[in-house]
């Protein structure tokens, strides 16, 4: 099975991964809990190349191509000998997220990334998408408290853009009910992790 965790910075994705992971671990399953941009050493670098360039960065294109190649990479060697040996997948991000920040933030059209897509990774979708939503200032509190030097996000983004992506986000839930959770993540870790162990009854 492959899940994916989805939001905006400061949602409780990483947090709420390591949950899942353990969770599923402590029932027997094989858990492979991975990340994006990142999860193979390629991608990785990519990752590297991409966060921490608050000023000029990279073009919306550019982008959305850079991390496009990283998600390749990460299904070709990482997921998908993953799923095909009978684990689980936990993957902090994947599409929804091209879709959302370089599609609802950058403004590239959705059949665009979808395409790049296609191309990089054949069009994967987990079976899950956990959406976690919480409200803005609770994760501008949350950010101020983690970020020391900035240095693993993409600065200089106003408040607007991430008001775009957490629409983006919403409207892909809605569209796709069967594929989404969406998940209040404003309480407890462990309150939310058993919101979430909740939605992934029916897979258990
Ligand atoms: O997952 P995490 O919050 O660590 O993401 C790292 C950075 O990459 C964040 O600044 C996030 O907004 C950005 N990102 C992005 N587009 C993606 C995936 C991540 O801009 N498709």
């Amino acid at each position: 099975r492959f899940i994916a965790l989805e939001g905006g910075e400061g949602v409780g994705k990483s947090t709420q991964s390591r949950l899942l992971a353990q969770a599923l671990r402590e029932r027997g399953l094989e858990v492979v809990m991975t990340r994006e941009p990142g999860g193979t050493a390629g991608a990785e670098a990519i990752r590297a190349l991409v966060l921490g360039t608050d000023g000029e960065g990279w073009g919306a294109r550019a982008e959305a191509l850079l991390f496009a190649a990283a998600r390749a990479d990460h299904v070709e060697r990482l997921i998908r000998p993953a799923l095909a040996r009978g684990a689980w997948v936990v993957c902090d991000r994947f599409l929804d997220s091209s879709r959302a920040y370089q599609g609802g933030g950058s403004g590239l059209s959705d059949a665009d990334i979808r395409q790049l897509h296609a191309i990089g990774s054949e069009g994967l979708l987990p079976d899950l998408t956990l959406l976690f939503e919480v409200a803005p200032e609770i994760t501008a509190a949350r950010l101020a408290a983690r970020d020391v030097d900035g240095s693993d996000r993409i600065g200089g983004r106003p408040a607007d853009y991430h008001a775009r992506v957490a629409a983006a986000f919403a409207a892909y839930a809605q569209a796709e009910p069967e594929r989404f959770a969406r998940i209040q993540g404003g309480g407890a870790a462990e309150e939310v992790h058993h919101t979430v162990m909740a939605a992934l009854a029916p897979w258990l």
